[in-house]
C-alpha cells in the first residue's frame, strides 16, 4: 500500500496557519480535506513529546473520517527555558490564540531567568512531528527541527505563532520577517515534510 502515492488526504489540524503551510508543501494534485471541511473538534493532547501528540491527532481524525491523515505537532524549545514552552508551545496562547500574550510571556520567563537575556544569544529551536495515519492503523512518524535564537523584541508580520520572535540561525531577520516562500523551504516543517515526501 505504501507504494501508492497518496493523492486524497485529509490534514489533521485547527490551526489555519499551520493547515495553510502543509497546503503549500503537498503537491497540487493531491485532494485535500480540513478538519474544518468535516466540523471536527481536535482531541485533547495528553501526549509527553510531539511525536505521541501528532500520533494523537492524526488517529482520532482518520478513525472519525475513515480518510489517510497527517498531522503535526510542532513547537518551541528555548534552551534557557528547559526547552519551555515546547508541547505547550499552543497553550501559552490561551484559549483564543493570542500570540502576542504566549510572546510576552517568553519574554517574561526570559527575565527571570536572566535580566540581561536581550543582550545574549537565547538558542532555540522549532521542532515538528509529523504523523500520517491509515485507516487500517499504518503510520508513519517524521521529525524536523530548525535551529536559531530568540529575537530580543517582536519582529515582521509574516506567518503565525511565535514566528516574529524567532530568527533562524545564520539569518538576521525573523521568521515574521521572511517571506513565507523563503520561510517553507527551511522550517522544522519542511525538514520532517521532505523524510515523508515520497508519500505523496
Ligand atoms: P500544536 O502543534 O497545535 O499543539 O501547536 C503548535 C504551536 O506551536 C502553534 O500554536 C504555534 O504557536 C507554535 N508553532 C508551531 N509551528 C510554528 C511555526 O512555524 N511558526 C510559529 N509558531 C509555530
Amino acid at each position: 500500500m505504501y507504494n501508492k502515492k497518496i493523492n486524497k488526504l485529509l490534514i489533521g489540524t485547527n490551526n489555519s496557519g499551520k493547515l495553510r503551510e502543509i497546503k503549500d508543501l503537498l503537491p497540487k494534485r493531491t485532494k485535500i480535506f480540513s478538519t474544518k471541511y468535516f466540523k471536527l473538534k481536535s482531541p485533547r493532547e495528553n501526549g509527553k513529546t510531539f511525536l505521541q501528540n501528532s500520533l494523537i491527532k492524526a488517529k482520532f481524525f482518520s478513525k472519525k473520517t475513515n480518510m489517510i491523515c497527517l498531522a503535526d505537532d510542532s513547537g518551541l524549545e528555548i534552551d534557557l527555558l528547559k526547552k519551555k514552552p515546547g508541547i505547550f508551545s499552543s497553550r501559552w496562547g490561551g484559549k483564543n490564540q493570542n500570540f502576542n500574550k504566549a510572546i510576552l510571556r517568553v519574554f517574561r520567563e526570559l527575565y527571570k531567568k536572566d535580566k540581561k537575556w536581550k543582550a545574549k544569544k537565547i538558542k532555540a529551536r522549532f521542532v515538528c512531528a509529523l504523523t500520517i495515519y491509515w485507516p487500517n492503523g499504518k503510520k508513519i512518524k517524521s521529525l524536523g527541527k530548525v535551529e536559531g535564537f530568540i529575537s530580543n523584541e517582536k519582529k515582521g508580520k509574516n506567518g503565525f505563532g511565535y514566528d516574529p520572535i524567532f530568527m533562524p540561525k545564520k539569518s538576521k531577520i525573523t521568521f515574521g520577517q521572511m517571506k513565507p516562500i523563503k520561510k517553507y523551504k527551511i522550517d522544522h516543517r519542511y525538514n520532517a515534510y521532505k523524510k515523508i515526501k515520497k508519500f505523496f
